[in-house]
C-alpha cells in the first residue's frame, strides 16, 4: 500500500477539498441538488473527526498537566519552567501584535482611495451579523475580569463539560502540585493512574490521527462550499494584510527566535510540526489540535514528555499569537474603515487589550470575534464593525490557528533546549 507521510496526505486532502468545495459551491448557486448532498456528506465526515479530537481533550489536558506537574516535583523546577513558558508566551504574543500593527499601518486596508471604506464595504445588516452580535452582546471590559473568574471555576465538572480549559488547567496545576505532598504510597498510586491515563489518551490520539486526511477533507470542503471565492473580493486588501503579518511572524520572527535563542533548525521545527499545523488549519481549533501537536512535539521534534505535557496544554489555552495579531489588525481595520482618529493612545489601547484578551480566547473556531468586540467597545466603536469580518473570518481563522499552534511548539522547543534537552532538530 502507498505510504505517504501524514503531512503530504493532509495537504493532498486540502487541495482536493478546495477543488470539490468550489464545485459544490457552484452547484449550490445553480440550485442543483447534488451540491447540497455532497456538502452534507463533507459536513458529516468533518464533524465526526472534530468530535473525535474534542472527545479526548478533557482527559488529555488533565492527565498531561497533572502527571507533568507531579513529575516536575516540588518547588523550583516548576517555578523555573512556568516562568520560562509564560515569559516566552508573553514576548511572542507581543511581537505578533506589533507585527500586525506595523503591517496594518503600512497597508491601511480600511482606507480605500483616501477615504474610510465604511460605505464601500457595505457594512452589512445580514442575519449572520445580527446573530453574531447577539452572541457577543454585553461583553464589554467585564470580559477581562471574567477570564480571572474562569481560572477558578466554582464547579470543575461543569467547567470540563463546557470546555472551559483555563479552569481545568488551574485545577490540574493545583492537583499535580499537592499530589506530590501526600503520603508516598498514595502519591505513587495516583502518579501511576494519571500517567496511565495520559499514555492511553496518546494512544487514542494516534488512532484518530490516522483519519486526519479524511476529516480534513470534510472540514475544508464544507467551508469552501459555503463561502466560495466571490465574496472575498471587496475584502482582499484586509485579507492580504492579515496574511502578510501572519507570514512575517511565522517565517521571520519565530525562526529567528528558534535559531538564535533555542539554537535549533527552524525548518526542522516547521517540518516536524507539519501534521499539527495542517490539522490546526483544517479544524480552526487550538484545543482540538492539542493531541496532534503533543504527538508531533514528542515524536518529530524529540522534546521530552515532561516539557511537552506542561508547555503545550498551557499554550493551547493561553498563548495565541495568530489570534492576538488578528485582533489587532481587525480592530485597526474597522477603526480605519469608520474613519476613527488613530492616535498613539488608541493604538496602545488596542495592543494591550489584544494581548490580554488573546489569553482568555477559547481555542475554538471564531472565538476571537468576542475579543474584537471587547476592543471595539474600549476604543468607542460600534460592535456592528464586526460585520466586516464575517466573510473572511473562517479562512483567516484557519490560518491564525495554525500560527497559534506553531508558536506553542516554538515555546516547547525553547523550554526543552534551555532545560538541556537535545531534540532531533538541534543545530
Ligand atoms: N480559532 C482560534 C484557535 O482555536 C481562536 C480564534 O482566533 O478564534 O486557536
Amino acid at each position: 500500500m502507498l505510504k505517504l507521510p501524514l503531512h503530504w496526505q493532509i495537504l493532498i486532502a486540502i487541495v482536493a477539498a478546495i477543488i470539490c468545495g468550489l464545485i459544490v459551491n457552484s452547484l449550490n448557486q445553480n440550485e442543483i441538488a447534488a451540491g447540497a448532498h455532497v456538502q452534507n456528506g463533507m459536513q458529516f465526515v468533518g464533524k465526526l473527526f472534530l468530535n473525535g479530537l474534542k472527545m479526548i481533550i478533557v482527559p488529555l489536558i488533565l492527565s498531561s498537566i497533572i502527571s507533568g506537574v507531579a513529575t516536575l516535583g516540588q518547588g523550583s523546577d516548576l517555578g523555573r519552567l512556568g516562568g520560562k513558558t509564560l515569559g516566552f508566551y508573553m514576548a511572542s504574543s507581543l511581537m505578533a501584535i506589533l507585527t500586525g500593527l506595523l503591517v496594518v499601518n503600512l497597508l491601511t486596508p480600511g482606507i480605500i482611495n483616501g477615504e474610510p471604506a465604511k460605505d464601500l464595504l457595505n457594512l452589512g445588516n445580514s442575519e449572520e451579523l445580527s446573530s453574531t452580535l447577539e452572541k457577543i452582546e454585553g461583553r464589554g471590559t467585564g470580559d477581562i475580569a471574567a477570564v480571572f473568574h474562569r481560572m477558578l471555576p466554582a464547579n470543575i465538572v461543569k467547567a470540563a463539560a463546557e470546555g472551559q480549559m483555563l479552569g481545568l488547567i488551574c485545577f490540574g496545576l493545583l492537583f499535580g502540585f499537592f499530589m506530590t505532598r501526600i503520603e508516598s504510597q498514595y502519591k505513587e498510586t495516583l502518579l501511576n493512574v494519571w500517567q496511565g491515563i495520559f499514555d492511553t489518551m496518546m494512544g487514542i490520539t494516534l488512532f484518530i490521527m490516522k483519519f486526519t486526511p479524511i476529516g480534513v477533507f470534510g472540514l475544508v470542503g464544507n467551508t469552501v462550499a459555503s463561502t466560495g471565492l466571490a465574496s472575498f473580493k471587496p475584502l482582499m486588501i484586509f485579507f492580504i494584510t492579515v496574511l502578510l503579518a501572519l507570514a512575517a511572524h511565522t517565517f521571520i520572527t519565530m525562526p529567528l527566535m528558534l535559531k538564535y535563542i533555542a539554537r535549533v533548525n527552524p525548518w526542522g521545527q516547521l517540518r516536524g510540526m507539519a501534521p499539527a499545523l495542517l490539522t490546526a488549519f483544517s479544524t480552526a481549533s487550538s484545543s482540538g489540535t492539542l493531541p496532534v501537536s503533543m504527538e508531533c512535539m514528542e515524536k518529530n521534534i524529540g522534546a521530552s514528555n515532561r516539557t511537552t505535557s506542561f508547555v503545550l496544554p498551557l499554550g493551547a489555552t493561553i498563548n495565541m499569537d495568530g489570534t492576538a495579531l488578528y485582533e489587532c489588525v481587525a480592530a485597526m481595520f474597522i477603526a480605519q474603515a469608520y474613519g476613527l482618529d488613530l492616535t498613539f493612545a488608541t493604538q496602545f489601547t488596542i495592543v494591550i487589550i489584544a494581548l490580554l484578551t488573546s489569553i482568555g480566547v477559547a481555542g475554538i473556531p471564531a472565538a476571537s470575534l468576542v475579543a474584537i468586540a471587547v476592543i471595539l467597545a474600549a476604543v468607542g466603536l460600534p460592535a456592528e464593525g464586526i460585520g466586516l469580518l464575517l466573510v473572511t473570518d473562517r479562512i483567516l481563522d484557519m490560518l491564525r490557528t495554525a500560527v497559534n499552534i506553531f508558536s506553542d511548539s516554538c515555546c516547547a522547543t525553547f523550554v526543552a533546549r534551555t532545560e538541556g534537552e537535545e531534540t532531533h532538530i538541534a543545530r
